[in-house]
């Protein structure tokens, strides 16, 4: 297990004038009475993908507000997390078979963290995802309450997989899920749905000027007099990359000026990213106009914000997706958004008023030539867009769920 060090504290007073004044005096009140409760978060990395995300804004907010709240990510050899991936995607639906060995090497990781955790040192556990979620099993209780974080789509999950987990899911106190329909049938606990959310004032989402982004975007050999549509997501099948090309090409012979990037980061935990860029590398072939990007390419925060702001469509073209930050990331940027209508998509867009629902690659193309010709309602949906996001999918919102969760659990 490694503690994860994060950046300063910082108060909840940053938040007003963003958030609404009655949910300020929510979460600064329950702040106030939990003070004490020692909350210790345990998930797989501490970069990479939308848990890490998360738990790099959540913590700094809370210990600005005085909370005790402490980070951990699993400490694994890389053969670990070749079978969490497995079954990550097993939980999302793929039809994958884990070995006894596998098992066995998941487990004993599992125990390994045990060793490495005090369970007194804490009052309340969440445990993000299946990485870690055995630790349980392994360390019983020992006073503290337990709360399990699932934050995949385990809608229709592979029941074996799914039986296998439940053995030791119905030890914890309670399970938030992202949705109503991804609670896992068998589940006896108390279930909480909380949505995830995104930092406004992190630098991914700070407000960058159209003239700051289009200078960090053209960094990147982008054509600033040509139309671009963006993917920021993971390079990870369950995005449709593929699909995405797909719909570009399409789009392209239409508005033969179109560029599309696709940017990627290697999340720590996912041992399928480099597979996948290749094989989308080799698919987009030669095209000058398609721009695969990764942190490799010195491409971070500010540059993820840079895209997400100067795009004229951002796509999330997702064919399973638990919630999809990138998605509110991009609306909180008063961009369109078009989304593969699955998962958590349907909650961030508003189809056809702020942003776009797709089955296909073929729909999502046409969405985007109607979007880049028509720029005026891309704005205008962006603007709604962003007003949705401010007042469901904001970080101090988050925090108040979870803190409600807490006091519940404590009290
Ligand atoms: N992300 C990033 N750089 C990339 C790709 C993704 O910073 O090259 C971030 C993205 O902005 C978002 C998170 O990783 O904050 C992905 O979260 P999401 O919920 O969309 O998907 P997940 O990876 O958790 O499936």
């Amino acid at each position: 297990m490694n503690a994860v060090k994060t950046q300063r504290g910082i108060g909840l007073e940053h938040y007003q004038g963003i958030i609404d004044d009655s949910l300020f005096d929510e979460v600064v009140g329950l702040a106030r009475r939990l003070k004490d409760v020692r909350v210790c978060h345990i998930n797989a990395t501490s970069y990479g993908g939308g848990v890490a995300e998360i738990l790099q804004k959540e913590i700094p907010l809370a210990k600005g507000m005085g909370l005790q709240f402490d980070w951990k990510t699993v400490s694994a050899e890389p053969g670990f997390f070749d079978v969490t991936k497995k079954i990550h995607n097993g939980l999302q639906g793929a039809d994958v078979k884990i070995s006894e060995r596998e098992w066995q090497i998941y487990q004993s990781c599992n125990i390994d963290q045990v060793k490495r955790i005090n369970p007194s040192d804490y009052d309340v556990f969440f445990i993000h995802d299946p990485q870690p979620a055995e630790i349980i099993g392994c360390i019983g209780k020992n006073g503290a309450k337990w709360v399990w974080r699932c934050h995949i789509d385990t809608d229709e999950p592979n029941r074996a997989i799914a039986d296998y987990f439940l053995k030791f899911l119905n030890l914890y106190d309670a399970s938030i899920f992202t949705m109503k329909d991804y609670v896992l049938k068998g589940m006896k606990n108390d279930i909480f749905i909380i949505e995830p959310a995104i930092d406004p004032l992190a630098i991914k989402n700070r407000c960058l000027s159209h003239k700051e982004a289009e200078e960090l975007v053209r960094g990147f050999h982008i054509d600033t007099s040509r139309p671009l549509v963006t993917q920021v997501s993971r390079f990870d099948p369950w995005k449709d990359p593929i699909g995405v090309v797909d719909a570009y090409r399409a789009a392209k012979k239409e508005m033969p000026e179109l560029q599309l990037a696709m940017i990627g980061s290697m999340a720590d935990d996912d041992p399928e990213g480099q597979e996948i860029y290749n094989q989308l590398k080799e698919y987009a072939g030669e095209n000058q106009d398609i721009h695969i990007l990764t942190n490799h390419d010195a491409l971070h925060d500010i540059e993820v914000n840079a895209f997400q702001t100067y795009s004229d469509v951002i796509i999330q073209k997702s064919v399973k997706e638990g919630f999809g930050l990138t998605v509110s990331e991009a609306l909180w940027k008063e961009t369109p958004v078009i989304g593969g209508n699955v998962g958590g998509i349907p909650t961030q867009i508003q189809d056809g008023k702020t942003g776009f629902l797709v089955n296909n690659s073929l729909e999502c193309a046409e969405k985007i030539v109607y979007l880049v010709k028509n720029k005026k309602i891309g704005e205008k949906m962006g603007k709604l867009g962003k007003e949705d996001v401010r007042k469901k999918f904001l970080l101090p919102r988050l925090l108040r769920d979870e803190l409600k969760l807490i006091e519940k659990l404590v009290h």
